[in-house]
């Protein structure tokens, strides 16, 4: 019997992970990458020395990687060095005051009740709190597979709406557990990772800095692109082929198929599946023909974006710990900012991310390696967005900020710069509207509510990766991986 083939539009977290899984049952597997280096956002930018992390900084849910690398045959250990990164984050608020999230709990109470008197029992609650959800959510939400109506909707998931707090708001959430305004925003600014403002963002991400703190964030030496270094060795292995600089222009569809994809200079390829790892909105709307299903999605909520500097400097900076967060005491004014006005806020919360510190040879010796993360609102529809003035500014509120630790010499130490906004990331991923986590995650575009993993009507077009089932970020893009390569070897018998 012929053996069965698939081509995988991108080579980001979830389409080198389905291509294993494929490729390791016996499908002839093509992965066409426009870019020359596979990983996608989990991007790296090498210069004279100094090694940064394009994208992700942060290696959270750990279990998940160790799950997902064992089903891709291969025990994480033997392919990547980690180390836990303790304390996490220091966060720093406005007047320069600082709280350290350590796993080391004695040192967290004494920091928790200098700021409220009780709050570490509030913590001990919310982490509580936080346990349940994330065991529930995992289980039930995001490591399922929804395929039909009824895999959601079902008696069994009605306790959910009580177990998990889908309908309370995060935010409003924290009364419970802080009075104080800087530790509801201490234990909820994750949710941006989610392109989620926790003013919106449903409660069940209390799941968040529960696994944080739970089970650590993590580093692998080389940083986060050796994790692509990791999966494109197993990809390698199992005989999955690549084609870099190959861009997909479009998904040929007959009747209830796909029935190729054109690649640049006209070339037609026809493969019995085909999986989009590109992101799902772009998809919809750039690679197939224009219908109202791409109508609906390009009117759903999109996350934020950020503006990145990555700064190679000609001296340590040793007094930044590896994750230093700015959090802003306007905390609701700034989401407001970036997800209501698609701006930046006047007094932007940011994150620094100093890889060196946790990996001396991603920095010359005696230099340092710096990553400035500033989140913005997405592309807007008017194009009214002025990026090199919102790029200006961002970068001096970096200073501003820095400044409050007593670094006030870092303009002055920068060997190069270079510069990341919305519009570099709709360039260089197709990320629509520069979102740099996809569709966002607010109530109705999570689990059966979110885009599945397999086209409505053409029955063999599968999605995997941060805009579908089940959300963003690279251990959620693995899981996506194994659940759509489960379900294409699944239907694959009856797309003939
Ligand atoms: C700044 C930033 C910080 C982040 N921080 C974290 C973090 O700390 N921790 C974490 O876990 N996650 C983080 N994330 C999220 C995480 O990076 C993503 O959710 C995840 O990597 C998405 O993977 P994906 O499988 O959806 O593929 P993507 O990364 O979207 O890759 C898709 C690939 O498709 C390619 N492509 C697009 N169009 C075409 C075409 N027409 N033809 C051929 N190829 C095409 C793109 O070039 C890309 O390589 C961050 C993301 C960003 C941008």
């Amino acid at each position: 019997m012929k053996s069965k083939s698939a081509v995988i539009i991108g080579a980001g977290i979830g389409g080198i992970c389905a291509a294993i899984h494929l490729a390791s049952h016996g499908i002839h597997t093509t992965v066409a990458e426009k870019n020359a280096l596979a990983g996608g956002r989990v991007d790296q930018i090498n210069r004279d020395g100094h090694r940064f992390d394009a994208g992700p900084t942060l290696m959270v849910m750990p279990h998940v990687y160790e799950a997902e690398f064992s089903s891709l045959g291969c025990p994480i250990n033997e392919l990547l060095d980690l180390q836990r990164v303790d304390p996490t984050y220091h966060l720093v608020f406005d007047d320069g005051s600082q709280l350290a999230l350590t796993s080391d709990m004695q040192s967290l109470k004494n920091q928790l009740e200098s700021i409220q008197t009780g709050a570490y029992q509030g913590f001990l609650r919310y982490h509580k709190e936080g346990e349940r959800h994330y065991r529930i959510a995992m289980e039930r939400l995001v490591n399922c597979d929804f395929r039909r109506f009824s895999d959601f909707f079902n008696l069994g998931n009605i306790p959910l709406l009580f177990q998990v707090k889908p309908l309370v708001k995060h935010y409003a959430n924290m009364s419970a557990y802080f009075d104080n305004s800087r530790l509801k925003a201490a234990f909820t600014f994750q949710d941006v990772y989610m392109g989620l403002s926790p003013f919106e963002a449903p409660a069940t991400f209390s799941m968040m800095p529960y696994t944080e703190m739970a089970h650590g964030v993590w580093y692998p030496k080389g940083g986060m692109y050796s994790i692509v270094e990791a999966l494109m060795t197993l990809a390698r292995e199992a005989g999955v082929e690549f084609a870099f600089d190959t861009t997909v222009e479009q998904i040929i569809v007959n009747g209830r198929r796909a029935s190729g994809v054109v690649l640049e200079h006209n070339q037609l390829v026809k493969p019995d599946v085909i999986l989009a790892n590109a992101d799902l909105p772009y998809v919809y709307q750039d690679l197939l023909p224009k219908d109202s299903l791409a109508e609906r999605i390009s009117r759903k909520q999109f996350s934020c974006s950020v503006i990145s500097f990555f700064w190679g400097v000609d001296k340590p900076y040793e007094a930044l710990g590896p994750h230093t967060l700015f959090l802003a005491d306007d905390y609701h004014a700034n989401f407001d900012a970036i997800i209501r006005d698609l701006g930046l806020p006047a007094n932007p919360s940011l994150y620094i991310h100093a890889p060196a510190r946790l990996d001396p040879s991603m920095a010359p010796l005696g230099q340092d390696t710096l990553i400035a993360i500033v989140p913005v609102g997405h592309l807007s529809e008017n194009g009214e967005q002025d990026w090199a003035d919102l790029t200006d500014q961002a970068r001096k509120h970096v200073f501003r900020r820095l400044a409050t630790l007593g670094i006030t010499d870092l303009e002055a130490h920068i060997k190069f710069e270079t510069t990341l906004t919305p519009l570099s990331w709709r360039k260089r991923f197709n990320l629509m509207k520069g979102s740099t986590h996809g569709l966002s995650h607010n109530l109705t575009q999570l689990a059966y509510f979110r885009p599945a993993n397999r086209h409505p009507r053409y029955r063999n077009l599968y999605f995997v990766g941060a805009s579908t089932h089940p959300g963003t970020g690279v251990p959620t893009a693995m899981i996506s991986a194994r659940l759509v390569a489960r379900r294409i070897l699944d239907e694959l018998p009856a797309l003939d």
